[in-house]
């Protein structure tokens, strides 16, 4: 009879151990999210934080070159907005603005691209967060094309 009992009560501290680790573990990733979002809701200042603005973490898009250019118009990083840091060159300026030249920018800020914005965005003042938030704006790869740099945007 002891012996029987002994198997069981292992199995029984087995299931509570495992219970406890697993509550352990939800318990540490939500305190460790609520630290993570209260530095990041210090850094206002930073680009990515008006992109995302809570550090929940986004799925990817299942096409991994839509994704990959994706995160770049989330970062602001583009061959055509970067690429002068690696050859030495000038920051690309724009034109009609007289401004250097931003994902940001060309997405929300320059008149240049007012018709494109109206025709994809039904708005020419378009905010970062909901064009390229968790859910990017249906438009988006579509309105990437018209863009007179998309070849320095896309990605290799
Ligand atoms: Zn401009």
């Amino acid at each position: 009879m002891r012996k029987q009992t002994r198997p069981q009560n292992w199995r029984v501290l087995k299931v509570i151990l495992l219970s406890l680790l697993t509550d352990f573990k939800k318990y540490t990733k939500v305190l460790f999210y609520a630290k993570w979002q209260r530095q990041w809701n210090t850094e206002t200042d930073n680009k990515l934080h008006s992109v995302k603005p809570h550090v929940q973490p986004w799925p990817s898009l299942l096409n991994r070159k839509a994704d990959t250019l994706l995160t770049r118009l989330r970062v602001g990083h583009t061959r055509y907005t970067h690429r002068h840091l690696l050859f030495g060159e000038q920051t690309p300026m724009c034109s009609e603005c007289n401004c250097s030249m931003s994902v940001k920018h060309i997405l929300s800020e320059c008149p240049n691209f007012n018709s494109q914005r109206l025709k994809f965005f039904k708005t020419n003042s378009v905010d970062l967060s909901l064009l390229l938030g968790k859910t990017p704006h249906v438009n988006l790869f579509a309105f990437a094309p018209h863009l007179n740099r998309y070849d320095s945007v896309e990605c290799d």
